[in-house]
C-alpha cells in the first residue's frame, strides 16, 4: 500500500518515471500534481545550488498553502572532460534552448576533433524535510561520449553516454540496468538509507 508521499520538484517526465521506479513504496508527486506551475529560475552556479533553489521554491509554495511534505529536488547533468566539465549545469540548455536533439548535436560537434571522450553524469538530490531542514546526496557515473547516437533518444544524452559499467549506452540499457549504475540511481540509494530517519 502506498501511503508515504514524496514531492518531486520536477516536471521532467523522464526523471519522474525514474524516480517512480526507484521509489515503488512511495507515492511520488510531481510539480503538476501539487498544482505548482511557476517557472523556477535555476540561476545557481553548482548542481547543489540549483537543486536547493528548486527544493526551496516548492517548500515555500507548500507552506503558503498550509501544507507540508518531504520534498526531493534533483539537478543533474553531463560533464565532459575534454570540454572542461561542460555542459555541466547547463546540460538541459547546452544548445541555447531546451532541445535534446540540438544539445546532442552541439556535443558531437564540440568533440569531433577530440581523442578524449571521457565524461561523467552527476546528480545532486536535495531532500528537504517538513521543517525546511535539508541534506544532499551526490551520485556519479562514468563513461565516454559515443561517436553517434545509439539506442533510445528520448531522454537527454542517454543515447550518447556509453556507460563503462554497462558496456553500452544508457539509450540501449533497460530501465533496471540504467537505474542500477546511474548518477541518479546512486544518489537515490544514499537518500533511501536516510528516508524515515530524523536528520
Ligand atoms: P535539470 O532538469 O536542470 O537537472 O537538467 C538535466 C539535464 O541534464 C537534462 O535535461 C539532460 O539533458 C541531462 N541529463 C540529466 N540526467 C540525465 C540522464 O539520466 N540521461 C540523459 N540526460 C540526462
Amino acid at each position: 500500500m502506498q501511503n508515504k508521499i514524496l514531492v518531486l520538484a520536477s516536471n521532467n517526465d523522464h526523471k519522474i518515471k525514474e524516480f517512480k521506479e526507484m521509489f515503488p513504496d512511495y507515492e511520488v508527486k510531481a510539480l503538476e500534481d501539487i498544482g505548482f506551475f511557476e517557472e523556477i529560475e535555476e540561476d545557481g552556479t553548482t548542481f547543489l545550488e540549483n537543486s536547493l533553489i528548486k527544493a526551496k521554491a516548492v517548500y515555500k509554495f507548500l507552506k503558503e498553502k498550509g501544507e507540508c511534505a518531504t520534498i526531493i529536488a534533483d539537478d543533474s547533468g553531463l560533464c565532459v572532460d575534454a570540454l572542461g566539465g561542460a555542459p555541466g549545469i547547463y546540460s538541459a540548455r547546452f544548445a541555447g534552448y531546451h532541445d535534446d536533439d540540438a544539445n546532442r548535436g552541439k556535443l558531437l560537434n564540440a568533440l569531433k576533433d577530440k581523442d578524449d571522450r571521457s565524461a561523467h553524469m552527476l546528480c545532486c538530490i536535495v531532500k528537504m524535510n517538513e521543517d525546511g531542514s535539508y541534506k544532499h546526496y551526490e551520485g556519479k557515473t562514468f563513461g565516454n561520449i559515443a561517436e553517434h547516437e545509439i539506442g533510445d533518444r528520448s531522454f537527454g544524452y542517454d543515447c550518447l553516454f556509453y556507460s563503462t559499467e554497462l558496456g553500452k549506452t544508457f539509450g540501449e540499457a533497460t530501465n533496471e540496468e540504467k537505474n542500477r549504475v546511474s548518477h541518479r540511481g546512486r544518489a537515490v540509494e544514499m537518500l533511501k538509507k536516510d528516508l524515515g530517519k530524523r536528520l
